[in-house]
């Protein structure tokens, strides 16, 4: 996969630190401790490419990792973009209302934006905060996928009834996707990888 050749670029706390929108860039979304970071390391092949949670400091921000264009490796094809977490309880409200900036404008304002990985724990289902994002998102022209994180701590069936349940819910707010994902058992990588290839080089 292009994504194995992802790379660290930038970090920015402010939208106006984010280079030009001049490649496509595919954004991942949800709330905190969903399970973002481990769907981007898998995604990419690497052990330590995002941050979780978890760790204090560059969550914060939005982390941008560039994938080479492979026939000219000095030229970025694009960039898989690492937004901040929301819906963590625990911190001050202050700091939730400028992830909250951050985040909402990053979805309103990139023009380079070419596609929205949702993570939804699928033990969770979809949150408010998850269902205000998917509002949001239907009526844009901005494709979204949704994945099912963490797929593996269910069992075969519960799985299966929990997709059906989220896709109901998701077909009522508009045509957004939802696969099964798993980091830890391999879940679904090959699909989210193919979406997301596709949205970066169609
Ligand atoms: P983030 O805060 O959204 O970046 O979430 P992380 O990727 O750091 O994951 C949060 C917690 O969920 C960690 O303890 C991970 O080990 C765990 N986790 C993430 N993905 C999976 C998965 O696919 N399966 C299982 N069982 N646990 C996972």
């Amino acid at each position: 996969s292009i994504l194995h050749r992802a790379s660290f670029t930038t970090s920015a706390a402010r939208l106006d630190q984010l280079p030009p929108p001049t490649t496509a860039e595919v954004c991942f979304v949800g709330r905190s401790n969903c399970g973002k970071s481990s769907a981007i390391n898998v995604l990419t092949n690497q052990r330590r490419l995002a941050f979780s949670s978890k760790t204090p400091g560059r969550t914060r921000l939005i982390n941008m990792f560039g994938i080479p264009d492979p026939l000219d490796p000095q030229a970025a094809l694009g960039y898989l973009v690492d937004l901040p977490g929301y819906g963590y309880a625990a911190i001050a409200k202050e700091a939730r209302e400028e992830w909250a900036e951050v985040l909402g404008g990053y979805l309103r304002s990139r023009e380079s934006l070419a596609g929205v990985v949702l993570l939804i724990d699928i033990r969770r289902g979809v949150t408010d905060l998850d269902r205000r994002l998917a509002n949001w998102l239907a009526p844009t022209q901005i494709p979204v996928l949704v994945l099912l994180t963490k797929a593996d701590k269910l069992p075969y069936g519960q799985r299966t009834k929990a997709v059906f349940a989220v896709r109901k819910e998701l077909a009522e707010i508009g045509a957004l996707n939802a696969i099964p994902f798993s980091a830890t058992q391999r879940i679904g990588i090959e699909d989210a990888a193919a979406h997301i290839e596709n949205w970066i080089s169609p």
